[in-house]
């Protein structure tokens, strides 16, 4: 996989996670790219099961993104629903790259969801039909 595969992973992921509203102030995100412009993120998205020689648990932890709305309500988006099989293929495909590249999790998991963030943003607004 590369990194551009895992990017489109990922935002497909995210992409079935709207519409939805800030259960505070009912701001409605019609979609992720809403989503993206509107929320500011918080530190870097957090995996649970991305431990370097940890073996492959049965139940995954899962992986989370978090965003603050602009009320101040923290938000997140979930690994939760994707299939165990894709799960786990990203999990080992980050666990090669940061060997390979010597990056941490941290590092990682910025980068990826930067590199998402921009790609989100920057595809055309779809038409509202
Ligand atoms: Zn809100």
């Amino acid at each position: 996989m590369t990194e551009g595969q895992v990017i489109d992973i990922l935002i497909a992921q995210m992409k079935g996670q709207f519409p939805r509203d800030c259960p505070k102030c009912g701001h409605h995100f019609a979609t992720l790219r809403d989503y993206c412009l509107y929320t500011i993120p918080l530190e870097s998205a957090m995996v649970f099961d991305l431990e370097i020689g940890g073996g492959t648990p049965q139940q995954p932890l899962g992986a989370m993104a978090l965003s603050n709305c602009r009320c101040g309500t923290t938000l997140s988006l979930t690994s939760k629903g994707m299939a165990p099989w894709q799960y786990w293929r990203l999990i080992n495909w980050a666990i090669r790259q940061m060997t390979r590249d010597g990056l941490t999790r941290q590092q990682l998991l910025q980068q990826l969801r930067d590199a998402a963030h921009q790609k989100v943003v920057s595809e055309p607004e779809p038409c509202a039909a």
